[in-house]
């Protein structure tokens, strides 16, 4: 910066000096004087001299304010506090990332992390885990993140691979690589509200349940094939029946082996009501397709919504997630006994596809594609839950992640249900029912009742 101000100033200076120059040689300088040429050169130059300070002045001035809005927007881009920990961005703003840090928690969250990155990190956390490097995804991502103001291209994945390197083989530690990332503390945060509920230890039912318990190599007969890449590592087993893993414990939200197509089309406009944007993921499927609980939660909601149909509300335990499925099935819309306050397990069959919708009458089926609409809505504070502080983020490169751990269902003769097919152990379920949750924030369920007669808040579809 000094050096652009010295340069600006030798211009300054030198290009009044120059003008000055020409002028003399051309015979004008400046304006004809009454006195006589001779001494009336030196104050001219002085005068000269004094509109180029001037000059230097106003250019300096504009100069200080084009960089103070380059560092405001480059903070913007990696949008966190300086205060350690807590951030709060605003949203809104014309590139939708200006920052203010106003209040204790993060107001606003582009999840922008690309498919390959979650894929890469994960696969770092995985590979891992038990050794005595580990690497954390959720702070590997944080990370490259911070790096690169939320930009996930190759550089990214290659920031992020270096790093990996370095952290697993103990040249470095996650706190030295980040001492200098002024936004590590806020991608962190906003990372593990996205995130931090999908990889941890887990029980996974042995495919011979009821037999002997052990050590099982590789994956189990019902998550082979569901191209998990690195999925879960298995530790020593002591519950019976179960085998003891780490890595993705959420899972896909459609049951194996069922078809569906689906694209990026988060943000997209809507007209049902009010026009808006589409703030969630579509599915498209066959009615009656098992829905699976993504992560482990306790049901905030479920019921007859006019935009998203019979939709059920899942809350993490934490309290930051919010996981929202919408326009299941007709007569039929969920899995048997769940109800608002249920605690439902990742993998868990919740309800079934449908199309319904779009309608203030209970169980009408007016949307056109059957599909299944799933939205994750971020919570650091719970004045976020409803209104225009909502935080919605884009799903589909998670969606498209959640890929690697899929279930099988089966269908239950002679009725409509179906079930999954082994079932998961969660600590954080065992956690939360044990009265124990690291810390619950889960409103009590005369709470939650009450959000519901709020009719039209809900961004479903
Ligand atoms: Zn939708």
């Amino acid at each position: 910066m000094e050096s652009v101000f010295c340069f600006l100033h030798i211009f300054a200076v030198t290009g009044c000096l120059g003008v000055e120059m020409e002028r003399e040689r051309k015979g004008e300088a400046g304006r004809p004087g009454r006195e006589g040429r001779g001494w009336k050169k030196e104050p001219r130059l002085v005068e000269w001299m004094k509109k180029g300070i001037l000059a230097e002045c106003l250019l300096l001035a504009v100069f200080a304010g084009v960089s103070f809005y380059q560092e405001q927007s480059s903070a913007s881009r990696e949008s966190s506090s300086a205060s350690g920990g807590s951030a709060s961005v605003s949203k809104g703003n014309a590139d939708s990332k200006v920052l203010f840090v106003e209040d204790d928690y993060i107001k606003w969250v582009d999840f922008t992390v690309s498919y390959e990155a979650l894929c890469q990190a994960y696969e770092w956390d995985v590979e891992t885990h038990g050794t005595e490097h580990e690497i954390d995804w959720v702070e590997l991502l944080a990370y490259a993140a911070a790096k690169t103001g939320g930009e996930f291209g190759k550089d990214a994945l290659k920031t992020m691979d270096k790093a990996a390197e370095k952290l697993s083989e103990g040249e470095a530690t996650m706190e030295e690589l980040t001492e200098d990332l002024k936004y590590y503390d806020y991608y962190r945060e906003a990372y593990d509200a996205v995130i931090g509920g999908l990889v941890g230890e887990y029980w996974e039912q042995t495919p011979d349940a009821g037999g002997s318990a052990g050590r099982t190599e590789g994956q189990t007969a019902d998550s082979a094939g569901s191209g998990a890449a690195g999925q879960g590592q298995t530790g020593g087993a002591e519950r019976e029946g179960y085998v003891e893993r780490y890595g993705l414990k959420g899972y896909f939200p459609l049951a194996r082996g069922f078809d569906y197509t689906h694209y990026d089309d988060f943000g997209v406009g809507r007209s049902y009501g009010y026009q808006r944007k589409h703030l969630g993921h579509d599915m498209m499927g066959l009615v009656g397709t098992p829905i699976m609980a993504i992560e482990s939660g306790v049901v905030e909601a479920l019921g007859w919504n006019q935009y998203g149909g019979w939709r059920i509300g899942i809350r993490s335990f934490d309290g930051k997630r919010y996981y929202y499925y919408a326009h299941l099935r007709q007569n039929y819309p969920y899995a048997e006994g769940l109800e608002e306050g249920s605690v439902v397990t990742a993998g868990d069959v919740i309800g079934y596809m449908g199309h319904t919708g779009y309608s203030v009458k209970e169980n009408v089926n007016n949307i056109k594609i059957v599909h299944l609409h799933w939205g994750l809505q971020l919570i650091f504070d719970e004045s976020q839950k409803e209104g225009n502080n909502e935080i919605w983020i884009d799903v589909y490169p998670l969606t498209r992640f959640l890929a690697k751990h899929t279930q099988a269902a089966v269908k239950v003769e002679g009725t409509k249900e179906w079930r999954r097919t082994n079932q998961i152990m969660d600590p954080a379920v065992e956690a939360y029912e044990a009265g124990n949750s690291e810390k619950s924030k889960t409103p009590a369920r005369e709470d939650f009742l009450e959000n519901n007669h709020i009719v039209g808040n809900e961004p479903e579809q």
